[in-house]
C-alpha cells in the first residue's frame, strides 16, 4: 500500500501530528507513506497569510525537519517520503520554486485550488453559473490543470477535477476535449496524476477524478499515483482496496512513486 498524499496539524485545518499519520499508516501495513502538507503562502508579505489555509512561512522548515527525522526514525517499517502540496497560480510561481529548491524533496504535488479568482470549493461560487455554462467552466478548470502539468514545476498532480467538489453536477459534465489535453499535457509533461479519495469529504462523494476520466488517462498511459489526502490520520489510505479495484479492471498495472524527484513505479496489486 502507498498514499502520496497527507496533511497534518501544521497546516490549520487538519488533525493530528506527522507522528500520527506514520502510526496510523504503519497500522494499517502501509509501505510508502508520503507526508505533503500544504505549503506556506511563499509568495505573500506576511509570515502567515492565510491561517487556515496553510503553514507560516517560517514553520516551513521545522516541518521538513520533523519529517526527515521520522523517515529516519522509522526507516526499518517504512518509507517515509518528504513532500509539500503546493497552489499554481499560473505565471507568478518563482517564490515557490526559489523556497521548495532548499530542501531535499522527494517530490512536490502541484493543484489548482484557486480557479478564476476563487477557491475551487467555496460553494458559493456557483450561485451564478447556469447549468448549461458548467461544461465552458469544466473545460477551462482542466486546460488550468494542464498548465500546471506544462509548468513542470511538480511530479504529481493533485485532485484533477476537484472543481466539482462542492458543486456535484459538474462530475458528470462532459468537457472530453479539454480532459485529453489536460491528460496528454499531464503524461508529456513526465508527471503523474493522483487517484485521489477525498471527494467522500466534501459534496460530490467518490474520488478526484471520475471513472470516465481515468479510462482516458488510461488509454493515454497516464501514469498514477494514489493519494487519500488524509485531514486526519484514519483517512490514510482510505479505501485504497475499491481503488486498486477499479484501476485493475480499466487495465493498469502500476503506481508510481517519487524518491528525491525520480519516478519509480510499484506494482498495483
Ligand atoms: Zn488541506
Ligand atoms: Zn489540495
Amino acid at each position: 500500500m502507498i498514499d502520496l498524499h497527507t496533511h497534518h496539524s501544521r497546516c490549520g485545518h487538519a488533525t493530528g501530528s506527522l507522528r500520527d499519520y506514520v502510526t496510523a499508516a504503519l497500522d494499517k501495513g502501509v509501505k510508502v507513506l508520503g507526508l505533503s502538507d500544504h505549503t506556506p503562502m511563499f509568495a505573500a508579505e506576511e509570515d502567515h497569510a492565510l491561517p487556515r489555509v496553510a503553514m507560516p512561512k517560517s514553520e516551513f522548515p521545522s516541518y521538513i525537519a520533523e519529517a526527515l527525522a521520522l523517515k529516519e526514525e522509522f526507516a526499518h517499517s517504512i518509507e517515509i517520503l518528504v513532500s509539500t502540496e503546493a497552489d499554481f497560480f499560473g505565471g507568478r510561481m518563482d517564490p515557490y520554486t526559489e523556497a521548495l529548491s532548499r530542501y531535499p524533496l522527494d517530490y512536490v504535488i502541484g493543484s489548482v485550488h484557486m480557479f478564476e479568482g476563487r477557491d475551487i470549493f467555496d460553494a458559493r461560487r456557483w450561485e451564478t453559473v447556469a447549468d448549461d455554462d458548467l461544461a465552458a467552466v469544466k473545460g477551462r478548470y482542466f486546460r488550468a490543470v494542464a498548465e500546471c502539468a506544462r509548468s513542470r514545476l511538480f511530479h504529481v498532480m493533485g485532485h484533477v477535477d476537484a472543481l466539482k467538489g462542492n458543486h456535484p453536477k459538474l462530475g458528470a459534465v462532459p468537457a472530453p476535449a479539454a480532459a485529453d489535453e489536460m491528460l496528454r499535457a499531464i503524461r508529456d509533461s513526465g508527471a503523474v496524476m493522483e487517484i485521489n479519495t477525498s471527494g467522500g469529504t466534501k459534496m460530490c462523494g467518490g474520488w478526484y477524478p471520475e471513472s470516465d476520466l481515468l479510462e482516458r488517462a488510461h488509454h493515454f498511459r497516464v501514469p498514477i499515483t494514489f493519494a487519500s489526502d488524509a485531514h486526519v490520520p484514519e483517512r490514510v489510505c482510505d479505501q485504497y482496496p475499491e481503488v486498486v479495484k477499479v484501476l485493475g479492471d480499466i487495465g493498469f498495472r502500476t503506481w508510481t512513486v517519487f524518491r528525491r524527484g525520480t519516478a519509480r513505479t510499484c506494482p498495483l496489486f
